[in-house]
């Protein structure tokens, strides 16, 4: 039996014909769309802007998002979205698609679940058709793990509120029309915090590119600069002082999300070196039959294997509404352990071919860091389990 990315699976028994058609229907669209070009976006650190529209129009955008708004959300169920995050990876994208091209995955939600329905109105089709975009920023120059500490503030004058601070690392932000952001609006700590909806184009928000990044290259990520900038008082998304609550919510959809995208990139960096230890012949044999090489590939599948099943466990869980933060905590760190481990073991057996730009598992191995750091760090992940289990 080959190993390549299909078969390199854990038979998944909660998937239905309905899920198998829609991965054939997107795997087509990626191949037209966007494998081709991967690299040229890469080198380029942009990805076309007609490639909102085309997404769009294939209702990439749109997926798991109500249909009041344009959205497709009826017999949608969390295995689509874990089939279009696994696909990428397939691609060898390991976050800097979705990063720039999805990221409204982790900007609209605040608003579709929290906002104000005449905001909602004017946000959410307008994002879902590709027409504008919205980004979060939680992250700031003084630090991204320890939220409840931000210094952004947003101070109430009359119908606005006044906003000054600083937000960084903000995927999507050159190009966003908004940006979910997180504010201080009381006292210290947790409760202070509020969630604002900050349109770009107002005056005093101002923005500088962060683009010499060691991965995710075609993606715009910003620093954010807020001075003195008058948000209207209807761009409260949730309650004053609930921000944190809206935070925490968000956070669980983009692991998830980033969890089964790593586990596919592992699946894509084995099946990238199963092929070519199978052709490449050293020392009179295929690299295949190397004893070395063989456990190099036998230990990539047996930690794959771990995280999909868990990954799986941990999928359901979700759907049944029983999931909890720390399960879900490790396993993003099992997920980016496993991707790390076989990136590097990849590349190992590629060896010098993996130096060079232009293959998968080269692209996966420099998107790997950002992955155990962004959207909770190990560390982070790590502590918050602990304290989930009663530590
Ligand atoms: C390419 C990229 C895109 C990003 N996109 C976004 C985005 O769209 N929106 C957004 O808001 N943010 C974004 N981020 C920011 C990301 O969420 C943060 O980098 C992350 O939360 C960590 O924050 P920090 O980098 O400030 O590290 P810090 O919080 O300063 O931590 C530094 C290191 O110390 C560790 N550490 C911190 N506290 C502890 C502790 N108590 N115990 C043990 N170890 C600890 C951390 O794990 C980390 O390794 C992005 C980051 C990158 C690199």
């Amino acid at each position: 039996m080959a190993l390549d990315f299909d078969s390199a699976a854990l038979y998944n028994e909660k998937l239905g014909p309905e899920h198998h058609s829609w991965r054939e229907h997107l795997r087509k669209f990626l191949a037209v769309e966007v494998e081709p070009f991967m690299d040229d976006w890469d080198e380029s650190g942009k990805i076309p802007d007609e490639m909102w529209k085309k997404a769009a129009d294939f209702g990439l955008l749109q997926l798991g998002y109500p249909e009041e708004f344009g959205g497709i959300s009826e017999g949608i169920d969390q295995h689509y979205l874990n089939i279009l995050s696994e696909e990428l990876g397939r691609i060898g994208s390991a976050g800097g698609i979705a990063s720039t091209l999805l990221v409204h995955g982790i900007g609209l939600p605040p608003v579709v679940n929290f906002s104000p329905q005449a905001i909602k109105e004017q946000v959410v089709p307008a994002v879902l058709a590709g027409e504008k975009r919205i980004s979060l920023g939680i992250t700031e120059p003084s630090g991204g793990s320890d939220v409840a500490n931000l210094t952004t503030t947003a101070r109430r004058e009359g119908d606005f509120y006044i906003v000054n601070g600083s937000k960084t690392f903000i995927s999507g932000g050159m190009g966003a029309d908004w940006i979910s952001t997180a504010v201080r609006t009381g006292g210290e700590g947790g409760g202070g915090i509020s969630m604002l909806l900050i349109p770009t184009h107002l005056e005093g928000v101002s923005r500088t590119p962060l683009d010499k990044k060691q991965g995710w290259w075609c993606s715009d990520t910003a620093t954010i600069y807020f001075d003195d900038v008058k948000v209207p008082v209807d761009h409260l998304i949730g309650e004053e002082g609930h921000g944190f609550l809206v935070i925490l919510n968000n956070f669980n959809n983009e692991r998830l999300a980033m969890i089964v995208n790593m586990e596919a990139c592992a699946r894509c960096c084995l099946a990238e070196a199963v092929s070519w230890a199978e052709q490449r012949m050293t020392f009179g044999k295929p690299l295949s039959k190397h004893q070395v090489i063989r456990h190099k590939i036998t230990q990539m599948k047996q930690r794959i294997n771990a995280t999909q099943a868990y990954t799986q466990h941990v999928t359901q869980a979700v759907i049944e509404g029983r999931s909890n933060f720390g399960d879900l905590a490790l396993l993003k760190v099992q997920a980016s352990e496993t991707m790390e481990f076989c990136a590097r073991e990849a590349s190992q057996i590629l060896g010098g071919a993996c130096y060079l730009r232009g293959n998968k598992v080269e692209r996966i191995y420099r998107e790997v860091r950002v992955n155990a750091i962004g959207g909770g760090s190990e560390e982070i992940m790590r502590d918050l389990a602990a304290g989930q289990y009663g530590l």
